[in-house]
């Protein structure tokens, strides 16, 4: 194995999951990343194993989803919340609730094709239990017995809906999927832990790219921060999230995409009874009756989102790259929350809209208060679609990747993209043809991990049972 450098810009869940790839194969990387930890970026909280999330997307994005969702909770099992998803269609929706039907038998009947091809696949259960629909005759009768401690069957799950969604204002069926919970948190510890533990990984923390040029012979990288001077790299990967187009400008690369910054909201629900599913209500983006959504954390903390320019989105929060330049423009405002944080005024008022949201549906939840700081932030969506929900990473040019992924899920194939493109150019060999298709393994003892989570939670401001995950990954 040659021992070239590549540098990676970014460690977000771009960032450390190519320098897992390419750690794991022996490859000498050097991380860059702007802030003193690890998965920084934008939040994420849902594992879209099939994308029923988004009723506007394709049943190509949907099943993409699908199988890079499982290979995503293959790398990083520790990161899984195991507990289901529901989803209410509301009276007043265009849609209709059975309409979501045709697609999940869709992405049941691949979801079982792939268990059979491979049963360490068969991450979210039983095949033919990948959905449950259930009327309201099974909710009213649900809605008279006691939530249990440690929910086993769908049935269990679905007490604590029926027992607080009002019952009244949504279609039927109501649907239960196998769409897991993510915990951020655990991802920065993991990841941080496996590449510390990895000689041939350098991470500079606390370090910015501030120039780049490029030439024949490869990439001078002039750095600021943490370390100060400059690095040259034969391979560069730019995971540099809502900015990539920066990096993309210091090299002269022109490319069309958009930036969104969108804000999920802490609350917490001190009476909330046993554990929750996720909830979510659907809606018309942008509109007041946007999609809202209930993420259940431990100790009765709730992650908020309303697809409502008053809640999650905003109307100037929505840019695109220019004809000058590859990196959109966000207003200032924006960047100052990035950089300094959220006013406690406006952090109040959002996440008090945001419970009204819920409670429209949920009427107990109107009780719930602030539960700490917003999940927040900017993400790159490459190409003028902003509805686009699966993309991976281009190389436009010899030995530049970058990487731009809109879902989490994406990152895997990301990275076998990257690898097989170090092999295509000469630059790692030694290696069977097939090992880019292979896992890192991450094993790192279950207390260590938890505790690093705990820690980042803190650091960041927000309460370290957010850290904690309420079910588990089991697998
Ligand atoms: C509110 C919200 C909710 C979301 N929910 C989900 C969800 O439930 N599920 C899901 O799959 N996805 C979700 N997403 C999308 C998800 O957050 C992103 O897809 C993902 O975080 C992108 O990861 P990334 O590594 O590409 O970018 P980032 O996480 O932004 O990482 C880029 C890193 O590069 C660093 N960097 C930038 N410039 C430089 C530089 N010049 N020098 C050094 N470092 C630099 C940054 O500090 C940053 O840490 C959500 C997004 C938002 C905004």
């Amino acid at each position: 194995m040659a021992k070239k450098r590549i540098v990676i810009v970014g460690g977000g869940v771009a960032g450390v999951t190519a320098a897992l790839f390419l750690g794991s194969q022996g490859v000498e990387v050097t991380l860059l990343e702007r802030q003193e930890t690890l998965v920084s970026g934008p939040p994420f909280c849902h594992l879209h194993a099939g994308g029923n999330l988004y009723r506007e997307i394709d049943d190509e994005q949907c099943l993409t989803l699908l199988r890079q969702s499982i290979d995503f909770a293959r790398l990083y099992p520790f990161v899984v919340d195991q507990r289901p998803t529901v989803i209410a269609v509301p009276t007043e929706d265009p849609g209709r609730a059975a309409d979501l039907l045709r697609r999940l038998e869709l992405l049941r009947e691949a979801y079982a094709r792939m268990a059979a091809e491979d049963p360490s696949r068969a991450l979210l259960g039983e095949p033919s239990e990948y959905f449950r629909p259930f009327e309201r005759s099974e909710m009213e009768a649900l809605a008279r017995r006691k939530p249990v401690e440690r929910p086993q069957s769908a049935e269990e799950w679905m007490i604590p809906v029926a027992r607080h969604l009002d019952l009244e204002r949504v279609q039927y069926p109501l649907i239960q999927v196998r769409e897991y919970g993510l915990n951020l948190f655990r991802l920065g510890a993991g990841a941080g832990l496996a590449l510390e533990a990895m000689p041939n990984v350098t991470i500079l923390r606390g370090t910015r790219l501030v120039d780049a040029s490029w030439s024949e012979g490869g990439f001078r990288l002039r750095c600021d921060g943490g370390f100060c001077g400059e690095l040259e790299a034969e391979y560069l990967i730019n995971a540099a999230g809502f900015r990539t187009g920066e990096i993309d400008d210091l090299l002269g690369v022109r490319e069309k995409r958009m930036v969104e910054f969108k804000a999920a909201y802490t609350s917490r629900w001190k009476e909330r009874e046993a554990l929750w599913p996720e909830l979510i209500v659907h809606g018309e983006r942008g509109t007041p009756r946007g999609m809202g959504q209930f993420t259940p954390y431990p100790a009765g903390y709730v992650q908020l989102h309303g697809m409502t320019t008053e809640i999650t989105l905003t109307p100037d929060g929505l840019v695109a790259s220019t004809e000058t330049s590859s990196q959109p423009r966000l207003p200032e405002h924006f960047l100052e929350k990035i950089e300094r944080g959220w006013s406690d005024a406006e952090r109040d008022e959002r996440t008090r809209r945001a419970i009204g949201h819920l409670a429209r549906y949920l009427p107990d939840f109107s009780e719930a208060e602030v539960g700490g700081p917003p999940l927040f932030g900017a993400q790159q969506i490459p190409g003028e679609d902003p509805t686009l929900r699966v993309a991976e990473v281009a190389f436009p040019l010899p030995r530049y990747a970058r990487c731009e992924i809109v879902k989490v899920s994406s990152a895997t194939d990301m990275a076998r993209e990257i690898l097989q493109d170090l092999v295509r150019q000469g630059l790692i060999d030694g290696i069977a043809a097939e090992a880019p298709a292979q896992m890192p393994r991450i094993d790192i003892p279950p207390q260590a991990l938890s505790r690093r989570a705990r820690e980042i939670a803190a650091s960041r401001g927000y309460p370290v049972e957010m850290a904690d995950l309420c079910v588990g990954g089991g697998f």
